[in-house]
């Protein structure tokens, strides 16, 4: 029997609805809506249609998101000088700088830009304090893929206490944060690497395997459980027609749209594994519209926290 999909596109839409009235409550209460400022630089293409999603996702919702753009050759002594405007704007609750930054700003832009945004607006989840405070089950604003995960798990009746939990990949913006709220779940963790050994006998021990590491179609059914939930995270553009014909069968609806677009999305999980899991979230309309959606929650929590004067440590 093929897996039950896990519909990202239809639990993002509830969690919406979800938010409703607390963003309702919050403008009525404070005379405006919960702010998000994002900041764009660069002309990344892939970055500007992220980007263009969650800014309709968050001014449709009731919200205000504004678009802040820096040149592709702005320095980083700009973009820091943009995040304190931001951090000072008492109008403005939730803060996102778009990754990645351009390399003209130098190796370390990314990590200085992200530690200067104010932790009480911090919606992305990056900042030292939250992650701190997420290791220590104090959780206030969560990176937004793995808290997408974790929404879409509890909402679809996933056990998670004392299950197996296999996590691939140990990004400081998926998989680690991930492993976190899995543990917190009362999950037994594993977290692996590329350095891992074995690395599909571990997977195989997953009643929940969350795959997170940006190679098409690599977790194949050798590395599922029969039965287990199959959190698929990746998104890889396939552009090779050998590489689509290696993992799509001949006549199937993604060779059909690779034809027609010259390229095609898969994740990290290739599509056999359909036949073994017994849960699976597709690429795309699984993780990518629970991400979107929680950069909606995170800038309501972070307005609320803030207005409640509970925001930070
Ligand atoms: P990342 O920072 O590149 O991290 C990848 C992780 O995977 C690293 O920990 C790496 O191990 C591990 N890895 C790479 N190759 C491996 C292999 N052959 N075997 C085992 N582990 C391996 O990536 P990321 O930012 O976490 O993103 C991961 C994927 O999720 C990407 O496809 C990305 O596009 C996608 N993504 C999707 C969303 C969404 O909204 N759906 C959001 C964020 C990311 P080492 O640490 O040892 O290098």
């Amino acid at each position: 029997m093929p897996a039950r999909r896990l519909d990202g596109v239809a639990c993002a839409a509830r969690i919406r609805e979800d938010l409703g009235p607390r963003i309702a409550a919050f403008t009525a209460r404070h005379g405006r809506p919960p702010g998000l400022g994002v900041v764009l630089a660069g002309h990344n293409p892939a970055s500007e249609v992220y980007v263009r999603n969650k800014l309709r996702t968050v001014n449709d919702a009731g919200c205000r998101a504004e678009l802040f753009r820096l040149e592709a050759g702005a320095s980083l002594a700009e973009a820091l000088a943009l995040v304190r405007t931001l951090n000072a704007d008492p109008a403005i609750d939730g803060i996102l700088v778009q990754s990645p930054l351009p390399d003209g700003m130098g190796a370390e832009a990314e990590q200085r830009v992200f530690d200067a945004v104010d932790p009480a607006k911090d919606v992305d989840g990056f900042h030292p304090c939250n992650v701190g405070l997420l290791v220590q089950k104090r959780p206030a604003l969560v990176a937004c893929t793995p808290l997408g995960c974790i929404e879409l798990l509890e909402r679809e009746g996933i056990p998670l206490k004392g299950r197996q939990a296999v996590v691939l990949g140990r990004s400081d913006i998926v998989g680690k944060p991930m492993a976190m709220l899995l543990l917190h779940r009362d999950a037994t963790v594993t977290i692996c690497h590329s350095r891992t050994e074995g690395l599909a006998a571990l997977a195989r021990t997953a009643d929940v395997l969350v795959a997170a590491i940006g190679r098409p179609a690599f977790v194949t059914r050798d590395f599922v459980k029969p039965g287990a939930t199959v959190i698929d995270v990746g998104i890889n553009t396939l552009t090779d027609p050998a590489d689509v014909a290696r993992i799509f069968p001949e006549g199937s609806r993604k060779r059909v749209q690779f034809s027609e677009k010259g390229s095609v999305l898969v994740g990290d999980v290739h599509p056999e594994v359909e036949e073994v899991a017994g849960a699976l979230t597709p690429v795309p309309g699984g993780v990518g519209p629970l991400t979107v959606v929680m950069v909606l929650r995170n800038t309501v929590t972070a307005a609320e926290l803030r207005a409640s004067g509970k925001a930070g440590l």
